[in-house]
């Protein structure tokens, strides 16, 4: 079977090594015009929790998330930090809002959860000039794309996997050169890759900045969308969530709302020395398109397609859940492929 994945991002790499992994005999080919550390995650703090999904069931992203959570934790257990980026970190998230006041259910995947006393709150605000009306506590991971995608790119291509910088116009391309399979990793280039209007650019720009004592992740989670989310080497202060916005060019106004709001956060930022400031576009989409679909072509062959993109904010905490959805798809199209030759 000969398996051809659009793009190398987050979800396209570990789509591509989890199905390397699951079928060794497939001969498995990445295709993208921009590779680590180019990629929409290379610039993001990779921390795992759900974030800007759109009307995605609840059900799918907690399966994804949790499922992703627990590599983290292997990954972690198995002493592979150093290699893939994985951090163990204490976290506060708080909002404004009342609408979630039961408690999301990715409460139940992090470790130590607890929810911040309304006397802690009052603190807090009183401290922020905010008006935060519930919080919680938790410790998760953050693992960082930069390092995550060249360690497991190295590993898809020491199974046999194969790689190729090129644009791909369309699908169709892929299948005359012989592909049986197809799986669309390509993020916000779904828009002109498959003629999908309904992706949309959520634009991010962040800081990178040394901030070695700052060991605490912090995010306000509402339209001021600052955080604080420290790495191995370095820490991001964002940030911005513009829907609709192309713009890839770093804007004064947005390094100083997220400079200004970091720093009322955690003021022990200030002075901190800036590395750089940095623009992604997240993909985002009214909800995650992961299914099967099959095209017809002029040659009258069926093309399958495995779609598997627009997750928005949380491509790093959802993309090994969707990776192993992946590979049960095909393992269901096989199912089927042999039952129709029964
Ligand atoms: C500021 C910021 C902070 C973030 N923080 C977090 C976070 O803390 N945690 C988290 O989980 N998520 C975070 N995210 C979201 C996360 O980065 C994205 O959801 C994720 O990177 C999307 O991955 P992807 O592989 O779908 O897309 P991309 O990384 O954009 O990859 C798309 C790939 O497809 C290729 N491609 C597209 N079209 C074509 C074509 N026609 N031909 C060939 N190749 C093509 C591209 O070259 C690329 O390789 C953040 C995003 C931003 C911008």
């Amino acid at each position: 079977m000969r398996v051809a994945i659009v793009g190398a991002g987050v979800i396209g790499v570990t789509s591509a090594f989890a199905v390397k992994n699951a079928f060794p005999n497939f001969d498995v080919k990445i295709f993208a015009d921009a590779f680590s550390p180019d990629t929409t995650g290379d610039g993001s703090a990779g921390l795992w929790g759900p974030f800007l999904l759109g009307d995605t069931p609840v059900d799918n992203i907690t399966r994804w998330a949790g499922c992703t959570h627990q590599w983290f934790e292997q990954l972690w257990k198995a002493g592979l930090s150093s290699k893939t980026g994985v951090s163990l970190i204490p976290g506060t998230r708080v909002t404004s809002d009342y609408k979630d006041d039961i408690d999301p259910k990715w409460t139940k995947i992090v470790y130590g959860f607890q929810k911040i006393t309304d006397e802690k709150l009052r603190r807090l605000n009183e401290e922020h000039k905010s008006n935060y009306k519930q919080g919680w506590q938790f410790i998760t991971y953050t693992t960082e794309p930069v390092l995550l995608l060249p360690w497991l790119m190295k590993r898809f291509i020491a199974l046999g996997g194969k790689i190729e910088k090129r644009n791909i116009k369309t699908l169709h391309e892929l299948a005359e050169e012989g592909y049986d399979l197809i799986i669309n990793c390509s993020g916000l280039g779904a828009r002109e890759l498959v003629a999908d209007k309904t992706m949309t650019p959520i634009r991010g720009q962040v800081y990178r900045v040394k901030a070695p004592w700052a060991m605490h992740c912090f995010i306000v989670d509402d339209d001021s969308c600052n955080y604080i989310i420290p790495n191995i080497h370095s820490v991001v202060l964002g940030g911005t969530h513009q829907e609709g916005d192309f713009d890839r060019s770093v804007r004064e106004e947005d390094s100083k709302h997220i400079y200004n709001g970091c720093c009322r956060v955690m003021p022990s930022l200030k002075g901190c020395q800036i590395i750089r400031a940095w623009v992604g576009l997240r993909p985002g989409r009214p909800r995650i398109r992961l299914e099967c679909e099959t095209l017809g072509s002029s040659t009258g062959k069926e093309i399958k397609v495995i779609h598997n993109y627009g997750h928005g904010g949380s491509g790093v905490t959802l993309c090994w859940g969707c990776a192993t959805d992946v590979v049960e798809m095909i393992r269901n199209l096989k199912v089927q492929e042999l039952n129709s030759k029964l």
